[in-house]
């Protein structure tokens, strides 16, 4: 049987298992989908063993998406954008890596969440793993201006740089109005849509930035789900804006990858009520 992985340090608490085991149960596929812990100084050698015992591929998780792009022969253009890679294929001649994170952001905002990102203004905050991810696709949903915001500055002037050129290489050019780097002091007001990819809500802040930062009834979305994201969305949502949590991307997200692995798209509404469900009775 083919056999797959959410490979990381740590993987215990991953729901990719349950959602991989779900998407092959709709779609008639038949494979094995398991956690692969990697101890910090042998992510490379825990996958090739893998690979060796009839792994065909793995989703990458916390703190190896830099060395899962490092390590992947050929990659995608989207997650050469990223310089990350959370989705590993196994070819024959040699790894294929992919960044699904951002293809699965955009399906939760215009699809699962109905908000068209096209000619709004997006404010992304954070310029970590998660914002490199998803900036590239948000950027190709043509919003009319996209500000990345971050606690040190300089991350988010990097990401902005390398996407700007990034862009240009392939001609589409990015004027400083449509994208543009600054502090999460200096965001702005007012906009339409807000991607919370900071790990603020891990760390027990209420809020990385002020509720003036979106109109009345714009998304706000938190990357993260479960308890932790809890005291954000629900201020949010108190200071007028409509709210989702990181389950619908990461269900979506897995589905991008399930279907590289695969060659199937996988439905996602029921799978995403099933894993609501579970969250919010085992919130661990
Ligand atoms: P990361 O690479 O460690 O980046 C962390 C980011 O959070 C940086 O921008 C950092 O700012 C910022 N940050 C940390 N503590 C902060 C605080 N107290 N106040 C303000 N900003 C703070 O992590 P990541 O991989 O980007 O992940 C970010 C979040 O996204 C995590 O919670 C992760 O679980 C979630 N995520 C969810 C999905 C999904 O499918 N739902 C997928 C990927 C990631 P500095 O650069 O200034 O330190």
């Amino acid at each position: 049987m083919d056999r797959y992985a959410v490979a990381g340090h740590p993987v215990e608490h991953s729901r990719s298992p349950f959602i991989h085991a779900a998407f092959a149960a709709a779609t008639g596929e038949t494979l094995e989908y398991g956690r692969l812990p990697c101890p910090l100084d042998a992510f490379a050698s825990t996958l090739r063993a893998f690979e060796a015992a009839g792994g065909r591929g793995c989703n990458v998780t916390l703190p190896f998406k830099f060395e899962a792009f490092e390590l992947a022969r050929r990659r995608t253009p989207r997650a050469e954008l990223a310089r990350a890679c959370n989705t590993l294929r196994f070819d024959a001649g040699g790894w294929l890596g992919d960044n699904t994170d951002g293809a699965g952001l955009r399906r939760e905002i215009e699809h699962n969440a109905g908000v068209a990102l096209e000619g709004r203004r997006v404010l992304l905050l954070g310029a970590g793993g998660a914002a490199a991810g998803v900036l590239g696709p948000l950027l190709d949903a043509h919003p009319a201006s996209l500000v990345v915001a971050n606690r040190h500055a300089h991350r988010a002037i990097d990401l902005v740089e390398r996407h700007r050129f990034a862009f240009a290489a392939t001609g589409r050019l990015l004027g400083a109005q449509a994208l543009s780097a600054v502090s999460l002091e200096a965001c702005g007001d007012g906009f339409d849509a807000v991607v919370n990819a900071t790990a603020s809500s891990l760390h027990g802040v209420a809020s990385p930035v002020a509720a003036s930062v979106w109109r009345p009834g714009a998304l706000v979305i938190d990357l993260m789900y479960g308890a932790a994201a809890e005291p954000f969305l629900r201020w949010a949502e108190a200071n007028g804006a409509q709210v989702r949590d990181g389950l619908g991307m990461l269900v979506e997200q897995a589905a991008e990858s399930f279907e590289l692995f695969r060659g199937v798209r996988p439905p996602t509404a029921a799978v995403l009520a099933a894993l609501r469900e579970r969250v919010a009775s085992d919130p661990s």
